[in-house]
């Protein structure tokens, strides 16, 4: 019973935390990411597990690839959801040398088989390949028109990948650019942030536990974080998590394999951090104060 108020607490506060997307749905600002989900035959229960409480815990928007896995995390998650599906907001994404007009139609059927339902709620572009972005965009459309995804987007694009993007005619389609995003890692706020929220165009933050920590050494070990981290009695994780949403326009897409991190980030989307925790994690991490080039894994 006290488990049950518990989820409906953090559910409650996941469902006011939202993104609005350029056609008004609204998002959590808390998802949940699928990479390296469904490698493993013998971890499959305890993985289909956690993202079904991650769907009870709010965190309803699942990322995951035709990539990943080959097919077999958009097959575990399709597993997942059976029987909720209408309660997820379901994203996946095309290979580049799938997304050009002879190959994204099969592509994404081929993703909504696996995933057991018959659209997507997002379809992105995984990164930038050799198919000319007016033909991506083209194909992202005529999906849209036949239902099979309700709105599409692009992933790993820089600033000048996003105005080439919107410069084709039906560029300005695109409802949202995933990117990587974390504390250690802050370079799109110098320009490809404030040039989408100019448009009011969201941005997915993919890694934005930094991989647990491994992609920016000194980071959860970091002094700062680890202080304000324990005066609030939370997980280094948790406040890298609340800092990445801090803004109201960025989606966060933590991936975990276990109920117990799965709990511990639904409850990262209760957290406001005050002015002072962000000045004081700004002196740690300061933001970019020139271009850099975009990170990504
Ligand atoms: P994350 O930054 O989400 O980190 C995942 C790691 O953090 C895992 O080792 C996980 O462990 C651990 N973790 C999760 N929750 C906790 C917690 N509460 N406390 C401690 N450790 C925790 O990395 P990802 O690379 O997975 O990125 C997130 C998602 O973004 C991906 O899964 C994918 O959906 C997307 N992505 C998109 C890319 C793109 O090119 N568009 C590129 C990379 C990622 P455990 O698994 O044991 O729970």
């Amino acid at each position: 019973m006290a488990n049950r108020e518990a989820i409906m607490r953090i559910a409650e506060a996941n469902a006011k935390r939202t993104v609005t997307l350029p056609d008004g749905t609204r998002v959590p600002a808390l998802g949940q990411g699928t990479w390296n989900i469904g490698d493993k035959p013998g971890s499959r229960q305890s993985e289909i597990a956690a993202l079904r409480l991650g769907v009870e815990l709010g965190m309803t928007l699942i990322d995951t690839a035709e990539m990943y896995g080959e097919g077999e995390s958009e097959r575990l998650v399709g597993e997942a959801i059976a029987g909720m599906r209408d309660r997820v907001f379901l994203v996946s994404k095309v290979y580049p040398h799938n997304s050009g007009r002879d190959r994204i139609a099969a592509s994404c059927e081929a993703s909504l088989k696996r995933l057991g339902t018959d659209r997507l709620d997002l379809y992105l572009l995984h990164w930038r390949g050799r198919v000319p972005l007016d033909e991506v965009a083209e194909g992202m459309e005529r999906l849209k028109e036949q239902g099979k995804i309700l709105r599409w987007g692009v992933s790993n694009f820089d600033v000048s990948d996003m105005r080439e993007l919107f410069e084709t005619p039906k560029g300005a389609g695109c409802a949202l650019n995933q990117v990587l995003y974390h504390l250690g890692s802050r370079g799109i706020e110098y320009d490809l942030l404030p040039w989408q929220r100019e448009r009011r165009l969201p941005t997915m933050a993919y890694c934005p536990l930094a991989q647990a920590g491994s992609l920016r050494k000194g980071l959860i070990d970091n002094e700062t974080v680890r202080d304000i981290a324990a005066d609030r009695n939370i997980t280094p994780f948790q406040l890298l998590l609340a800092w990445c949403i801090r803004g109201g326009d960025v989606i966060a897409i933590p991936k975990a394999s276990s109920e117990n991190h799965v709990w511990a980030n639904a409850e990262a989307g209760a957290l406001m951090l005050t002015e002072e925790e962000l000045r004081r994690l700004d002196s740690a991490f300061p933001p970019p104060t020139r271009k850099l080039p975009l990170d990504i894994v």
